[in-house]
Formats: C-alpha cells, sequence, structure tokens
C-alpha cells in the first residue's frame, strides 16, 4: 500500500503551554508532502522528526489567528536560506500575501524559489487542487475569522492482475495496460478478454479532513462524509460548552457527534485549552458517542 499518513507537528490551541505546540500536521500522500497550518515552531517540529521540508510542495492555512500560521515566515526564509528552488503554493484565506509580502519589503529581503498565493473562497465547497496521485477540497467552517476546512482524497491507482494469471493468458506488457484501462483485448492465441475477467478490485480510496477551528456545525457533515480519518477541532470538553460557543470552538463530545453524523471511520482530536492537564479526559468523553477516537500528541503518526 502507497503511504498516506499524517504527522501531527503541533496540536495545542492558542494559549502556550508546556505540553503542546500550536496547530501544524504534516500529510504524505504517495510522496507528495503537503502541510496543514504551519503555527509557531514549526520548521523546527519538521527537523525535529527529520521531515526533508524542502519537499513540501504546498501549503494549506486553515485561517488567519496566529497559531495557524505564525510559523509561516520563518518556515519560508529556512526554505531560501538553504537554497530551494522548486516552487511553493500556499492556500489560505485573504490577507496571507499581504502579511508575507510585508516583511519581506520592510527586512528587504525575497526568495529564490516560485511561491504563489492562491486565496480561498471560505463561504463554499471548492476543489482547489488536482493532481495525479491526489486532490483538495476546502470547505467552510464556522469559526469567528473566515476559516476553511481541507479535504485529502487520493485518486485511484490502476487496478492489479494477478502474475499467474498474465502468465496464463500470456499477455504483453501493452496487453496488461490495454486492460488495467478497461479494454477488452485478443491475446495471441485470438482469445478475447474482458477487463473484468482478470482486473483485481480496486484497492479502497482513502481520505483525510482537518477541521481546525470550528463551532460544531452540521453544515461541514456532506463534505467529510465517510472519510477515513476526520481531524476535528476539540478545545474544551463538554463542561465548558458555553465557553466554545463564545469563542467559536468546539468540545470533545461536539466532536464526536460531527463524527458519527458524518459515518467517518476514524476521528482525531486535538486543538486542546491549555486549562486540561490530562487529555484522556478528551479520549474518554469523545469515545461515549463515537468509538474510533484518536488523540493528536506532537510526534505521532496516524497511518491511513
Ligand atoms: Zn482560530
Amino acid at each position: 500500500m502507497m503511504k498516506f499518513e499524517v504527522l501531527i507537528l503541533g496540536c495545542g490551541a492558542a494559549a502556550p503551554n508546556g505540553r503542546n505546540l500550536p496547530s501544524a500536521q504534516l500529510i504524505n500522500l504517495r510522496e507528495n508532502y503537503l502541510l496543514v497550518d504551519c503555527g509557531e515552531g514549526t520548521q523546527l517540529q519538521l527537523r525535529r522528526y527529520n521531515v526533508k521540508f524542502q519537499r513540501i510542495s504546498h501549503i494549506f492555512i486553515s485561517h488567519l489567528h496566529g497559531d495557524h500560521y505564525l510559523g509561516l515566515m520563518g518556515l519560508l526564509s529556512s526554505m531560501h536560506l538553504l537554497g530551494r528552488r522548486t516552487p511553493l503554493v500556499v492556500y489560505s484565506p485573504a490577507g496571507l500575501e499581504e502579511i508575507i509580502r510585508l516583511q519581506m519589503k520592510i527586512s528587504e529581503s525575497y526568495f529564490e524559489f516560485p511561491l504563489e498565493f492562491v486565496v480561498l473562497p471560505c463561504d463554499e465547497e471548492r476543489l482547489i487542487v488536482s493532481e495525479s496521485a491526489f486532490e483538495v477540497r476546502s470547505f467552510p467552517l464556522r469559526h469567528r475569522l473566515k476559516c476553511s476546512g481541507f479535504l485529502f482524497t487520493e485518486k485511484p491507482l490502476l487496478p492489479n492482475i494477478s502474475k499467474d494469471m498474465i502468465r496464463e493468458l500470456k499477455l504483453s506488457i501493452e496487453e496488461i495496460l490495454q486492460l488495467k484501462h478497461g479494454n477488452t483485448i485478443v491475446n495471441r492465441e485470438g482469445m478475447v478478454i474482458e477487463p473484468q475477467q482478470v482486473l483485481l478490485p480496486a484497492h479502497e480510496i482513502r481520505s483525510y479532513a482537518y477541521c481546525s477551528d470550528t463551532m460544531e456545525w452540521e453544515n461541514i457533515v456532506p463534505s467529510i462524509r465517510n472519510v477515513s480519518l476526520l481531524y476535528h477541532e476539540s478545545t474544551f470538553l463538554e463542561s465548558e460548552s458555553k465557553r466554545a460557543v463564545e469563542t467559536w470552538h468546539s468540545t470533545a463530545s461536539g466532536a464526536a457527534r460531527i463524527a458519527s453524523k458524518a459515518a467517518v471511520k476514524m476521528l482525531m482530536l486535538g486543538h486542546y485549552s491549555a486549562r486540561y492537564g490530562n487529555l484522556n479526559c478528551f479520549l474518554d468523553e469523545a469515545m461515549q458517542i463515537f468509538p474510533n477516537v484518536v488523540l493528536a500528541e506532537e510526534g505521532k503518526t496516524i497511518e491511513l
């Protein structure tokens, strides 16, 4: 199985504590490196976990609260310093390009690599990236500032044909490719072979949804339905549900209710408020509503 995994670089809320760093995750999607949010300290975390950060091709910033993007200028500067030439695309709500370009202007600096900024709509779902191996959609979250969730979906690989079958039917490479692309062929012995006779079932398509900062909001359910893994913030426990609403955040129970409504396979919690000592209470609370839950923790890798 080709890699599709999520490395947690930071999973705390905005106020600093000694336990968690602000939001950032690195997705390895079939050797494409995608960075999601870039809180302060992200480049140090990338170094700590031995990520070759020049391989990052796309950066997705959910919104412009500092705990989700203040590490970006440092990371971009290091990429330049270390000789990057390959292009980089940064997706975010409006305003980020101005912030970065102003810092560059005042420090009279420049980047040697092509840097493109793409503004997210934040009020409707949209396909924002389509590559050969994967696609990315953005969809609106409900937060104090314009805020976007992201859905990462791999594209199907070509189906397989067993080695025994290839030998038995004496298939050439050209014939194998024809069959894999769904075409009927006639082999050297004049035998008509339909693709459905020889193709093994295609693998299951894996997907990952990232919901950074949001109130519990049912409108996101259609965008994240049946995903393999849902990351949904849980800044608070349900005992602080009033505070969650006031600050446009969710509780562990709220995240679990959304996971359940969307029938996702697994839920990951994160963006924990610094007020909580033991994070297992997040796990316990969510699991009363939805069975398959993991806690985000710095350095943890979740394989899909
Ligand atoms: Zn926020």
